[in-house]
């Protein structure tokens, strides 16, 4: 399977401002002086060579949702406001006249992880089926997509979208067959509680785990959250605070250091561990250090087991 990545940011989407464009042409006009280039060529080669990630790129500023690529139909977890691009993908690949089928598989209703879906054209036309998986109740699903689209709050209601759409409560800790896929919810903590999911197929196995408090203070807590990503070949993880930010002042906010992340995916031999949820307040610089140290980390404690480890940025692919 593949994963696209269309939201990575945590709470809510941020754009880059002018002044950091700016900054980022300066820094790059810097690396590049004295240089001649002959062509575009050699100018994507200087950048891609050169030129480091934060500056020639960036992390992005969507909200969560990404796309899981290998089934017959569509499959995204979370409708963050990277949906939205999607949508317009989906616009371009298929126009307005192909109806498809969606599986959305929803970690909680926080406004950061359902914004996109006012904004998903296929949800206002007849023809396509969106199926709404979550671990909460269908009462508790329905009521928030149902106020985001109601009178006070947006302009075009519920009942104006033409798509077929349903939801369905999965039962947590248990294995559930969609799309060719076998997909296990497990409850985590967070505010109203959150649900990540462990996603497998033809041997290979992602978890997408975001929105989560670890604190490994309690071992069964700690021994069930290993269980559910062992062995996994990716792990999506809730990495939103540094450390220093989650001791100092952002205890029991609901989310995790980028260290917990890497303490949870050594003992369970996860081979990729991918940091997801950034802060919206963390510059590419800053999540680009954080990485860095993240990496640094895990060289002294893994004691030998190999793990890669990244972090998510939108549009990233990357092949499980
Ligand atoms: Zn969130
Ligand atoms: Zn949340």
């Amino acid at each position: 399977m593949q994963i696209h990545f269309w939201g990575t940011r945590g709470s809510i989407p941020v754009a880059a401002n002018g002044l950091t464009i700016r900054d980022k042409i300066k820094q790059a006009l810097l690396l590049a002086q004295g240089r001649h280039f002959e062509g575009e060529e050699q100018i994507d080669r200087f950048i891609d060579e050169s030129i480091e990630f934060p500056t020639q790129y960036g992390y992005g500023g969507d909200s969560s949702c990404i796309q899981i690529i290998g089934g017959d139909e569509y499959m995204l977890c979370d409708m963050g406001s990277g949906l939205r691009r999607f949508g317009q993908h989906i616009m371009q690949k298929h126009g307005p006249q192909d109806p498809k089928v969606y599986h959305f598989f929803i970690s909680h209703v926080h406004w950061d992880h359902i914004m996109g879906f006012p904004f998903f054209p296929s949800a206002y036309i007849p023809g396509n089926i969106i199926h709404i998986y979550g671990g909460h109740s269908i009462e508790k699903l329905e009521e928030a997509f149902h106020r985001q689209q109601s009178n006070p709050c947006f302009p075009v209601y519920w009942d104006q979208l033409g798509a077929n759409i349903n939801f369905t409560q999965l039962k947590e800790n248990q294995w559930h067959k969609i799309n060719g896929f076998r997909i296990k919810p497990k409850r985590q903590v967070h505010h109203g509680a959150s649900f990540g999911y462990r996603i497998e197929k033809d041997g290979k196995a992602l978890v997408y785990s975001t929105d989560a408090e670890h604190k490994q203070e309690n071992e069964k807590d700690t021994v069930g959250i290993v269980d559910f990503y062992h062995n996994a070949d990716v792990v999506i993880f809730d990495a939103m605070y540094s450390l220093a930010d989650m001791i100092t002042i952002k205890e029991d906010w609901g989310h995790s250091s980028n260290i917990v992340g890497v303490d949870l995916c050594l003992r369970a031999q996860v081979k990729h561990y991918c940091m997801f949820h950034h802060e919206p307040a963390y510059t590419d610089e800053t999540l680009f250090r954080i990485l860095q140290e993240t990496r640094r980390y895990a060289e002294i404690v893994r004691e030998g087991h190999p793990l890669k480890i990244s972090t998510a940025y939108d549009d990233m692919v990357i092949e499980v």
